[in-house]
């Protein structure tokens, strides 16, 4: 690991003008789980690192006066497993909960998951499932963006050299009546090789008005599409597999061809059945 400057501003604004203030060689740092072992592996030396954790507000959970929910960027997966959310909501809590293992999930944080922008992780995937909305402070200002458009492509995002993810903001639980996340893995520690969401809403008669299905880890983005609001969970896995891998030449891409199918089919399905 190359030498580095640790910083610990006490707000967002200094750590901003931090990130100004040192250029390309200043980065962010929140739980350090994946950017410690880039550092340690080389494929980033920075010559500053700002840290988030002396920053009050940065981390917890509160509800705006609407009700959506806003997770702090620097919230950690054990402290989101522990919080009590109720409705959908809550789901984000099961997925904090079922990922890698204590240590990671202790440190680990809401946003330096979507910054590290990986296309095997859960939270980006769950994010873009619920259109969840991403707040950015930047030397402008602050900002927002879907996080469908903050996710670009494999480690990367839209949010500048001199920004900060301040929190991650969940719909109004009246948005989606039901949220479910699948996902497949090898071992219980490992991340996930395909994740579907489904978030479905249902109209005054109860039967679903929308479904939308996002699948994530085929990909450098996760994939959202649009389900027609009568299909069922099989209809739905067949347009999925066939949407996100069209051509499964190979093998291994006809395995995680069948895994997309398998785990939209089971999450749709637990969606019209009423899960969360
Ligand atoms: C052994 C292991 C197993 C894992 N398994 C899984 C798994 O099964 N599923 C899964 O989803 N994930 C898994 N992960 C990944 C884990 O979720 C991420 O490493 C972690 O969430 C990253 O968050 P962090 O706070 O540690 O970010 P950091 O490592 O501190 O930062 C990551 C990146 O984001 C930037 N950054 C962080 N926070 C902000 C911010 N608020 N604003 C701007 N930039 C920011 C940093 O500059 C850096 O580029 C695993 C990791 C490990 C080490």
């Amino acid at each position: 690991m190359r030498p580095f400057t640790w910083l610990a501003p006490d707000t967002t604004q200094e750590a901003v003008a931090l990130l100004r203030e040192h250029g390309p060689g200043a980065r962010v740092i929140a739980g350090g789980q994946s950017l410690l072992l880039a550092m340690k592996e080389r494929t980033v030396g920075p010559s500053h690192l700002v840290s988030l954790g002396a920053i009050t507000g940065l981390a917890g959970v509160t509800a705006d006066p609407d009700g959506a929910l806003v997770v702090g960027a620097a919230t950690t997966y054990a402290a989101l497993t522990r919080a009590a959310l109720p409705g959908w909501h809550g789901v984000l809590s099961d997925v904090a909960g079922d990922l890698a293992d204590r240590p990671v999930r202790n440190r680990g944080t809401i946003g330096g998951a979507l910054c590290a922008a990986d296309p095997r992780f859960d939270v980006p995937a769950f994010a873009v499932g619920v259109d969840a909305v991403l707040r950015i402070s930047g030397p402008a200002g602050d900002r927002t963006v879907p996080a469908a458009e903050f996710l670009r492509g494999n480690g990367l995002t839209t949010i500048g050299q001199d920004e900060i993810l301040t929190a991650v903001v969940l719909p109004p639980l009246p948005t989606w009546d039901a949220v479910v996340f699948e996902k497949f893995r090898h071992r219980v520690f490992d991340a996930a090789i395909v994740s579907a969401t489904c978030a479905l809403r249902h109209g005054p008669d109860g039967s679903p008005v929308a479904i939308r299905v996002t699948v994530a880890g085929v990909s450098a983005t996760p994939t959202v599409l649009v389900v027609d609001a009568a299909s069922a969970g099989r209809a739905a896995g067949d347009v999925a597999a066939e949407t996100v891998l069209p051509d499964a030449a190979d093998e291994p891409t006809r395995y995680r061809r069948e895994l997309v199918r398998t785990l939209v089919r089971r999450a749709v399905d637990r969606a019209r059945q009423g899960s969360a």
